[in-house]
């Protein structure tokens, strides 16, 4: 049984119970899933660290937020990727040969050298649409956005109440925009509430009418689900999948393996280096220069 620990922030990390907590130099596979090794950094900057994993098996999905310049006094600054940062992430898989799928390929089989990996967006933020459709397509990738229907064209509320700066949402002519550059749609909720702490009927309704709301708005099929702060148990990995969805994207860190469940697709937070290894950094050199001084 699983359980997500609350993170400041969009999202978060959920960690399995203590008994296989482990999480091994072998990246073992778990549920069909294979969990990424402790040798790896904890977030994506850069496919080289990555690259001899993701060789081994299986078919990472990274998860993003938002794109371009962090506005002052922002909490969660993981959750913005600079505009250079992005595209430099993109033009690496390009070079290295990978596709850009959507998410119902993550679990399927690989075909020998076939190089492939998913590019997730949550919430929908326009700055992603700003931001990001030009470098989307100057590297011939595609991504998906999921949306919060309730907020369309609003601003990213649930992040407010915990004291995070304004962010604005696509309205529904903006995600008309994206889907005709190519790029999909899924869901995150309506409203975007922790979907374990809200009672079962309130997140049933969460889920179908999130799904219910973009197929009526932008008359596409609606089949990938992704769950608030990665906020999942056992009871609503099954409303997703009984409102007929056919995927569902949590933030457990690893990659997707033909076994795995596709209702808990694990993804990679793609981010610039932390902060905390900057300040390492700097803390490493200030020590070598007084060491020689
Ligand atoms: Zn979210």
């Amino acid at each position: 049984m699983r359980g997500a620990v609350r993170s400041p922030g969009c999202f978060a990390v959920e960690h399995p119970s203590s008994s296989s907590s482990t999480i091994s130099e072998s990246a073992p596979e778990r549920d069909g899933h294979a969990d990424a090794p402790r040798s790896l950094p904890d977030c994506y900057a850069s496919l080289v660290s990555f690259a001899p994993w993701l060789e081994r098996g299986g078919t990472a999905a990274l998860m993003y937020h938002k794109l371009g310049p962090r506005p002052p006094r922002v909490r969660l600054k993981g959750l913005y990727v600079a505009e250079r940062l992005f595209r430099r992430q993109l033009s690496e898989l390009k070079s290295a040969g990978y596709d850009a799928v959507d998410p119902g390929a993550l679990g399927s089989q690989r075909g020998a050298g076939l190089r492939r990996i998913a590019l997730t967006f949550d919430d929908g933020f326009e700055n992603v649409l700003r931001l990001g459709v030009g470098p989307l397509r100057e590297h011939g990738f595609r991504a998906i956005q999921y949306l919060v229907p309730g907020l369309l064209g609003g601003t990213n509320e649930w992040e407010q109440r915990q004291g995070e700066a304004v962010e604005r949402l696509m309205d529904v002519s903006q995600v008309r925009d994206w889907l005709a550059a190519g790029h999909w749609i899924g869901a995150h909720t309506r409203t975007h509430p922790w979907l374990t702490r809200i009672p079962l009927e309130e997140a049933k309704e969460e889920i179908r009418s999130s799904k219910r709301a973009l197929e009526d708005l932008f008359g596409v099929p609606i089949r990938h689900f992704c769950y608030p702060y990665g906020d999942w148990n056992r009871p609503v990995r099954d409303l997703v999948e009984e409102a007929g969805f056919e995927t569902a994207c949590t933030t457990h860190p690893g990659a997707n393996l033909p076994a795995g469940d596709r209702f808990l697709l694990r993804r990679l937070t793609a981010r610039h280096v932390s902060l905390k290894w900057r300040t390492l950094g700097t803390w490493l050199r200030v020590a070598f220069l007084s060491r020689r001084a």
